[in-house]
C-alpha cells in the first residue's frame, strides 16, 4: 500500500468541528470524570478512519450492520454497548483481523487515510504494522523483556539500533524505569498490568500510528488500570486509540469520542449489532440524543 502519511498530506478530507452542544442533562456517571483531565481545547480532527455502511457477516450471517462514524488522529475513540452487539467484531474490522476468521465478510467502506483498506492493492501485514492491536488478555510471547519488543521490528526488517527501538517503545509503554535492569529475563515473570502495558509497548515498536485495544484492563486490577488509563491519555499525544470497554466508567474517563452499540431484533428474527449514535463522549453520557443510549449509560438496560 502506499504510506498513508503522504497520502494523508496529499488528500487530506476537508477538516470538520465537531457539533458540541450544551450539556442539558446530568446522568449519573460521574461528571467530574467528564471535566477532569480529558478536557482539552476544541479542535478540527482529522480523520483517519472513514467507515460508511459497514456491515460484517459470519457464515452468511450478519452480525453487525449499518456502521458509519469516523475516528481522528490523536483522539480517543471508545465503543460501547451491551455484549454481543459487535464492538469485537467492528474493532477486528479495522486492521483486517476478521481476514483471519474462517467465514467472516466485511462489507461497506473502511477507509484508512482515504484509501480503502480492503482495496486489492493493500497488504493485510502491513495494515496489521500500522495498526496495532491489544487483546483483553495480556499475551506477552514466552520471551525475554526485550525479545518480545524486537520481534515485530526484526520480523519486518525494521532499520535501525535495536536496541533504541526497544527502548523507545518501552518508554513510549512507560515501563522502561519498571525493566530497564531485567530486559533479559522472561515477560512472564511480569506482574499482568505490567504484561499489558508490554503489550502495548509491542505495538508502538513497529511504529503504528493506530492502537485498537479490545477491553484491555477487563483482566486487571484498579491500580494496573489506572497506570493503563493514564498511559492511554499520554499515547493520545501521537497515536489514534479505539477502544472497546465495557467499563462505562472507563470510558467517560481516557476517550473523547463514543459509538454506542445495541442489539437489535430485525424483522427477520434475526439479532443483530447496530450502532445507536456517535458523538463526543461528553454528550454521550450527559445529553445522547437517542433514548437507547440514556437507558444504556445510566445503567437502566444492560
Ligand atoms: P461484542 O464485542 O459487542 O460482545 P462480538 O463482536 O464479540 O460482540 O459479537 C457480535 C456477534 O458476532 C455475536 O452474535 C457473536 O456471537 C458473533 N461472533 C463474534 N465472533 C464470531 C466468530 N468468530 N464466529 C461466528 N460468530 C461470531
Amino acid at each position: 500500500m502506499t504510506d498513508p502519511h503522504r497520502q494523508q498530506e496529499d488528500d487530506r478530507s476537508p477538516e470538520r468541528s465537531v457539533p458540541r452542544g450544551p450539556a442539558e442533562t446530568s446522568l449519573d456517571v460521574g461528571s467530574a470524570t467528564l471535566e477532569g483531565k480529558r478536557s482539552r481545547p476544541a479542535k478540527a480532527r482529522e480523520p483517519i478512519f472513514e467507515l460508511s455502511g459497514v456491515e460484517v457477516a459470519y457464515s452468511g450471517k450478519v452480525a453487525v450492520r449499518d456502521i458509519g462514524f469516523d475516528v481522528a488522529m490523536k483522539e480517543i475513540t471508545a465503543l460501547i454497548g451491551p455484549s454481543g452487539c459487535g464492538k469485537s467484531t467492528l474493532l477486528r474490522c479495522l486492521n483486517r483481523m476478521n481476514d483471519l476468521v474462517p467465514g467472516a465478510t466485511v462489507a461497506g467502506t473502511i477507509n484508512y487515510h482515504g484509501q480503502d483498506l480492503y482495496g486489492s492493492t493493500v497488504d493485510p501485514v502491513e495494515v496489521r504494522k500500522r495498526i496495532g492491536m491489544v487483546f483483553q488478555k495480556p499475551n506477552p510471547f514466552p520471551k525475554s523483556i526485550y525479545d518480545n519488543i524486537a520481534f515485530g521490528p526484526r520480523v519486518l526488517g525494521m532499520k535501525g539500533d535495536m536496541d533504541e527501538i526497544v527502548e523507545r517503545a518501552l518508554r513510549r509503554g512507560a515501563l522502561w524505569d519498571e525493566v530497564k535492569d531485567r530486559l533479559k529475563t522472561n515477560a512472564f515473570g511480569m506482574s499482568g498490568g505490567q504484561q499489558q502495558r508490554l503489550c502495548i509497548a509491542r505495538t508502538l515498536a513497529t511504529d503504528p500510528d493506530v492502537i485498537l485495544m479490545d477491553e484491555p484492563c477487563s483482566a486487571l486490577d484498579p491500580i494496573s488500570t489506572g497506570k493503563i488509563e493514564d498511559l492511554m491519555l499520554e499515547l493520545r499525544e501521537r497515536y489514534s486509540i479505539v477502544i472497546v470497554t465495557h467499563n462505562m466508567q472507563q470510558a467517560a474517563r481516557v476517550s473523547d469520542m463514543t459509538a454506542f452499540f445495541t442489539v437489535q431484533l430485525e424483522e427477520d428474527g434475526h439479532r443483530t449489532g447496530r450502532m445507536v449514535e456517535f458523538d463526543e463522549t461528553q454528550t454521550i453520557f450527559t445529553n445522547p440524543n437517542d433514548e437507547r443510549t440514556e437507558a444504556y449509560v445510566t445503567g437502566k438496560v444492560g
